[in-house]
C-alpha cells in the first residue's frame, strides 16, 4: 500500500458514479498524486455520460496548482469537449505564469488552428507570456488578432500590449499605443516608465512624469524606486539629479526605503558629497547602503573614505567585505586588499566568487607569487577550482606573476574555456615575447571554432611586435578587418606603430599613424619616440616628441624621452633646455621603484635607495657584483644617463637603479639557483637589461622582471625579449 492509495477509500472502485468524484474533488484538498489519481479512475469507469463536467472540474484543479506539469495540463484539457473561452483562458493564464511561459503561446497557436473561440480576456495572458519571453513576431500577430476581434479598446489589452512592445525593445511602438489609451492606471503609467529606463530612454522619464502629474495620477513609490535604481544602474547622474529636483518639487516624502534608493543612486553615479551628505542623514545606517557607499567611494578614488565608512558599520556582511576588497585591489593597494581577505577569513566569513575575483586580481597587480600560489591553494580547497571566470583570472594572474608555466598549468586543466580563457593565454605568451606559441595557441582556438575578439588581437599584435614578426604582425592585422570583421581601436593601432618602430621600419610607422581614422594618443606618440630614440632617429624623434607634448605638457616620459634623444646624440645643450623646462613646468621623472618577494615579505627599493636595513651589505655587495659582470664583459652604458652629468655619477646614477639594488638584495638572501622575481614600476634601461644577462649567466639564476609593459626572462646570459622591448 503505498501513499497514494490512502488518500481515496480503496473500496471496489470502478462503480462510483459521478457524485462520488464530485466529492472527491470539491472536499479533499488537492494534490497533483490525488488529482492523477481520480483522474485515472474516471477513466476506468467510462462514465462517459457524466464524465465531462468532472473532466472540466478536474481541470480547474489542475490549473488551480500551480505545480502542475504543463504536459500533464494538456491531456486533461485535449479531453474537454468544446471547452468555453472560459477553460481555455485558465490555461492560458495558468501557463502564463510558470516558468516556461513561451507553452502559452505554443497552446494559443495550437488553439488558433483549431478555430477556438477567444475573448478579451484570452489575451492579457498571451501578452504577458510575449512580455516575458520578449517574443515580438508572437506579440505582432496577437496585437493583429485583438484588431481583427476588435479587443483593442480594452484598457487590460492595451496595457499588455504596451508592456509586450517595452519589452521587446520596440518603446516607441509603446509610446504610441501608451497614447492611444482612453483610461490609463498606474500599472500602465508604470509598465510606460519602467519601458524607457529599461531601453536606458531616460530623457523620455521625465517628461512623462510631469505627464502623469497633468493626468492627475501621481507617482508611488514603485516608480520613484524604478526609476532612481534605473538611474544608479546607469550610473546617469545628469537624470538622477533632475529626478531627485522632481522628487523635491513635488514634496515628495522621501521614506527611508526612498531615501537608500537616492544615496544609492548618488553612489553609483560617483557624486560622493551628495551621497554623503544623505548618508549621514539616514537612520538606521544599513550595510546595503554602506556598501554602495564603499564601492562609490573606491570608484572615485576616494579610498580612505571607503575604508572609514567600512570601519564603522557594526554589522558586515560579505557583499560589503567584497566591495571594500575590491576597492583596494583596484585603487592599486594590492597588498592592503589581501591584509583584509585574511582578516575577513578569520572572522569566519566564506568569500564567494566575487571576492576572489578580487583577491586574484589583487596578487596580479601585486605581481607577488608567493601569495599568488597561496591563494591558488585556497582556491583548490574551497571549491572554486571549476569556475570558469576564476580560472580566466588565475592566467592573468599567474602572467603577471611571471609565471607563465603556472598560467599555462590552469589552462591545461579547465574543462570549459571561452574567447577570454584563449586571449587571457595568448596574451600571457605575448608578455614573455612568446610569439610562436601565441600564434599556435590562436590557431588551435580557431580549430576548436572559437571565434576571437578585439582583445584576442591585441594579444597577438602584442607577441609580434615584441619579437619583431613584422610580416606575420602585418597579416594578423588585416585578417582581424577582413576575416573577422573587427574594426581596430586605438591599442590595434598602437600595437602596429610599435611592431613597425621596433623593426627600425619608422616611416611605416608615421604611415600608420597618419592613416588611423581617430586621433592617436599620447601612448601611441610615444611608442614612435621609443624607437626613434633606439634607432637615432632625431628628427622623427623631436616630432613625436612634441606631439606626446602637445597632447600632456607634464608628460614626464615625453621630456626624459627628448632629452635621452639628445643625450645619445651628446647635444648636453639641449638637454640642458630640457631639463630648465621640465624644472620651470614641475615635471620630475616618477622614480624608479622595484618590488622584490623574499619569503612572503614584499620588499621595495628606490633608485639610489638607502633606506633599508642591510644597505651597507646591498652597496657592497653591488661593488662585487659590478666587478663580477665586468670580468664577463659588462661596461656601464652611459648612454642610458638622463643628464649631463660626469662620468663617474654618471657611473653612480647608472649603477644604483632600483632594480639592480632589488637584485643585490636577492643575491645576498637566495640560494644560487633559485628563480629571482623583480616587478619595476619603469620601463627597464638598457644598461639594467645587459647588466641583468650577464647576472644570470655569472650567477646561475632565472631573473624574471615585470617592467611597466611586459616581462624579461633571463636566463643563460639572454633574454626572452630578445632585446625587443
Ligand atoms: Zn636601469
Ligand atoms: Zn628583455
Amino acid at each position: 500500500m503505498n501513499a497514494m492509495t490512502s488518500i481515496i477509500p480503496s473500496s471496489t472502485a470502478f462503480h462510483h458514479d459521478s457524485n462520488y468524484y464530485n466529492n472527491l474533488l470539491t472536499t479533499s484538498s488537492s494534490s497533483l498524486p490525488h488529482l492523477k489519481q481520480i483522474h485515472a479512475r474516471i477513466i476506468r469507469s467510462h462514465s462517459s455520460s457524466s464524465s465531462s463536467s468532472l473532466v472540466v472540474k478536474l481541470f480547474l484543479s489542475a490549473c488551480a496548482l500551480p505545480s502542475s506539469p504543463f504536459h500533464y495540463l494538456l491531456s486533461i484539457f485535449t479531453q474537454l469537449e468544446n471547452p468555453e473561452p472560459r477553460l481555455s483562458n485558465k490555461l492560458l493564464r495558468h501557463l502564463s505564469r510558470t516558468t516556461d511561459p513561451e507553452n502559452t503561446l505554443f497552446v494559443y497557436a495550437k488553439m488558433r488552428d483549431q478555430d477556438f473561440v477567444f475573448d478579451s480576456f484570452s489575451i492579457p495572458p498571451l501578452l504577458k507570456a510575449s512580455t516575458r519571453v520578449k517574443a515580438l513576431t508572437e506579440g505582432k500577430e496577437i496585437h493583429g488578432f485583438c484588431f481583427k476581434m476588435e479587443f483593442g479598446s480594452d484598457p487590460f489589452v492595451q496595457t499588455g500590449l504596451v508592456g509586450m512592445y517595452a519589452a521587446c525593445g520596440h518603446i516607441d511602438d509603446a509610446r504610441k499605443l501608451f497614447d492611444k489609451m482612453s483610461q490609463r492606471d498606474i500599472v500602465a503609467w508604470n509598465i510606460m516608465i519602467h519601458g524607457y529606463c529599461a531601453n536606458g530612454r531616460y530623457n523620455n522619464v521625465l517628461p512623462l512624469m510631469e505627464e502623469m502629474k497633468r493626468s492627475n495620477v501621481f507617482p508611488d513609490s514603485k516608480v520613484f524606486s524604478t526609476v532612481l535604481s534605473a538611474c544608479a544602474h546607469a550610473g546617469n547622474l545628469e537624470f538622477g539629479k533632475a529626478f531627485h529636483q522632481f522628487m523635491n518639487e513635488n514634496k515628495v516624502v522621501v521614506d527611508y526605503n526612498m531615501h537608500c534608493a537616492l544615496i544609492n543612486m548618488y553612489a553609483a553615479c560617483a557624486s560622493m558629497d551628495i551621497a554623503s551628505s544623505l548618508f549621514k542623514n539616514l537612520s538606521p545606517k544599513n550595510v546595503v547602503v554602506a556598501t554602495a557607499m564603499i564601492t562609490g567611494y573606491s570608484n572615485a578614488g576616494k579610498i580612505e573614505a571607503a575604508r572609514l565608512i567600512f570601519d564603522q558599520m557594526p554589522e558586515k556582511d560579505l557583499v560589503c567585505w567584497s566591495a571594500m576588497i575590491s576597492g583596494y585591489a583596484e585603487g592599486s593597494q594590492a597588498q592592503e586588499a589581501l591584509y583584509l581577505f585574511d582578516q575577513m577569513l578569520s572572522l569566519g566569513l566564506k568569500p564567494d566568487q566575487v571576492t576572489m575575483l578580487s583577491v586574484i586580481s589583487a596578487c596580479a597587480s601585486l605581481g607577488a607569487l608567493d601569495h599568488a600560489i597561496k591563494i591558488h591553494t585556497f582556491i583548490d580547497k574551497n571549491g572554486f577550482s571549476g569556475d570558469l571566470r576564476v580560472n580566466n583570472a588565475l592566467i592573468d594572474m599567474y602572467a603577471k606573476c611571471g609565471e607563465l608555466e603556472r598560467a599555462i598549468g590552469v589552462f591545461g586543466r579547465m574543462h570549459r574555456r571561452n574567447v577570454i580563457t584563449w586571449s587571457s593565454m595568448i596574451g600571457a605568451y605575448a608578455v614573455y615575447g612568446d610569439a610562436l606559441n601565441a600564434l599556435n595557441l590562436f590557431r588551435e582556438m580557431k580549430t576548436q571554432n572559437i571565434e576571437p575578439n578585439d582583445v584576442t588581437f591585441v594579444g597577438l599584435l602584442y607577441a609580434c611586435s615584441h619579437s619583431g614578426l613584422v610580416e606575420e604582425g602585418r597579416k594578423i592585422f588585416e585578417s582581424m578587418i577582413n576575416d573577422y570583421n573587427i574594426m581596430p581601436r586605438r591599442e590595434h593601432y598602437g600595437c602596429m606603430v610599435d611592431l613597425y618602430g621596433r623593426a627600425n621600419l619608422l616611416r611605416e610607422a608615421l604611415e600608420v599613424i597618419e592613416g588611423m581614422p581617430m586621433a592617436p594618443n599620447v601612448v601611441i606618440w610615444g611608442s614612435l619616440m621609443a624607437a626613434c630614440r633606439i634607432y637615432k632617429e632625431v628628427e622623427l624623434g623631436e616630432y613625436a616628441a612634441k606631439q606626446v607634448l602637445e597632447l600632456d605638457p607634464y608628460h614626464d616620459g615625453a621630456h626624459i624621452l627628448l632629452s635621452n634623444i639628445y643625450a645619445k646624440e651628446k647635444r648636453w645643450e639641449n638637454v640642458g633646455e630640457m631639463r630648465k623646462l621640465m624644472q620651470n613646468k614641475g615635471v620630475l621623472k616618477q622614480r624608479g621603484s622595484s618590488r622584490i618577494e623574499l619569503d612572503g615579505e614584499i620588499y621595495e627599493f628606490l633608485t639610489a635607495d638607502k633606506s633599508h636595513t642591510h644597505t651597507n651589505e646591498i652597496y657592497a655587495k653591488l661593488d662585487e657584483v659590478v666587478s663580477e659582470l665586468e670580468v664577463a664583459g659588462y661596461t656601464p652604458n652611459m648612454g642610458s644617463v638622463l643628464v649631463d652629468l660626469d662620468e663617474e655619477d654618471k657611473t653612480k646614477a647608472l649603477l644604483w637603479h632600483s632594480e639592480k639594488l632589488a637584485l643585490c638584495y636577492a643575491l645576498l638572501r637566495e640560494k644560487r639557483g633559485s628563480c629571482i622575481r623583480i616587478i619595476k614600476n619603469l620601463r627597464v634601461c638598457e644598461d639594467c637589461h645587459n647588466f641583468f644577462k650577464l647576472a644570470s649567466k655569472v650567477y646561475e639564476t632565472e631573473i624574471v622582471v615585470r617592467d611597466r609593459t611586459r616581462f624579461h626572462l633571463y636566463k643563460d646570459g639572454a633574454c626572452s625579449c630578445k632585446d625587443y622591448w
